[in-house]
C-alpha cells in the first residue's frame, strides 16, 4: 500500500455534501441518502418537441449540492451515482434507446475540463446494455453559455444547436442533461434530432429548476 493509500485508510470518508462521516462504500452519509431518495421525480411540462422528460428530484438541496460538486468541484467519480438515479427514472419500450448528451457550449467544456452531460450520458448507457451513446450527434455554436441568463433572454435567444449527421433509421433518443432550466435548450436539441431524421426524443435530467 501507499503512502497515500495508508492515509486513506486511516481518515474515514466524508460524505461529498455535508461532511459527516459515511461508508466508504457511499459518497453521501445515510442522511443525505436518504433526503434524495426521498426528492420527488418530475414529469410534467416537457419542451416543445419532447414526448416526455423526468427530472430525478427538484433543484435544490442535497440533489443540487450533489450537482455542484459534481459539475463545479469537478468530482467525476460522483457520475456513476447520479447517472444512476437518472437511469431507473428512464421508462422506455425501446430496447436500443439512443442516449444523446445535449452539447457543451464551446468552450465550457475546455474552461471546465469535462463535459457534465457526456459524463452522466456515458455512465447511463454503462450501466444499461443495449443502449447507446451518440455523443457526438449535436453540435452548439453558440458563443456563450445559458448560465447566469435571465429566463425571458433565454427563452427569447435559444442555443443554436445542429446534428452533425442524419439518422439512416427511425431512432428514439434520450438527451441527457444535468438540469433543466427553461426547456429552452432541450427543445432546440429536439428540433435539431427531428431535422436529422430521429424517432421519438425524451429526455432525462439529474435536477429541474422549478
Ligand atoms: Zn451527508
Amino acid at each position: 500500500m501507499s503512502r497515500f493509500g495508508v492515509f486513506q485508510a486511516l481518515v474515514p470518508p466524508l460524505c461529498v455534501v455535508c461532511r459527516s462521516n459515511c461508508d466508504r462504500a457511499m459518497s453521501l452519509c445515510p442522511r443525505c441518502m436518504g433526503e434524495l431518495n426521498r426528492a420527488p421525480a418530475i414529469r410534467r411540462s416537457p419542451p416543445p418537441g419532447v414526448t416526455g422528460v423526468v427530472s430525478c428530484a427538484p433543484h435544490e438541496g442535497v440533489a443540487r449540492a450533489l450537482l455542484v460538486r459534481f459539475k463545479f468541484g469537478r468530482l467525476t467519480g460522483l457520475a456513476p451515482l447520479i447517472a444512476g438515479y437518472m437511469a431507473d427514472q428512464i421508462v422506455s419500450g425501446a430496447p436500443d434507446l439512443l442516449m444523446v448528451p445535449v452539447p457543451p457550449a464551446p468552450g465550457r467544456r475546455l474552461w471546465r475540463g469535462f463535459d457534465p452531460a457526456g459524463e452522466l450520458a456515458a455512465e447511463i448507457v454503462r450501466g444499461n446494455p443495449g443502449w447507446r451513446l451518440a455523443g457526438d450527434l449535436l453540435v452548439r455554436s453558440d458563443p456563450g453559455s445559458q448560465r447566469g441568463r435571465g429566463r425571458a433572454t433565454r427563452l427569447a435567444a435559444p442555443p443554436s444547436i445542429e446534428p452533425s449527421g442524419v439518422f439512416t433509421a427511425v431512432r428514439a433518443v434520450t438527451l441527457v442533461d444535468d438540469v433543466l432550466t427553461t426547456g429552452a435548450t432541450l427543445a432546440a436539441c429536439a428540433a435539431a434530432l427531428a431535422r436529422a431524421g430521429s424517432g421519438p426524443v425524451s429526455a432525462v435530467t439529474f435536477t429541474r429548476r422549478l
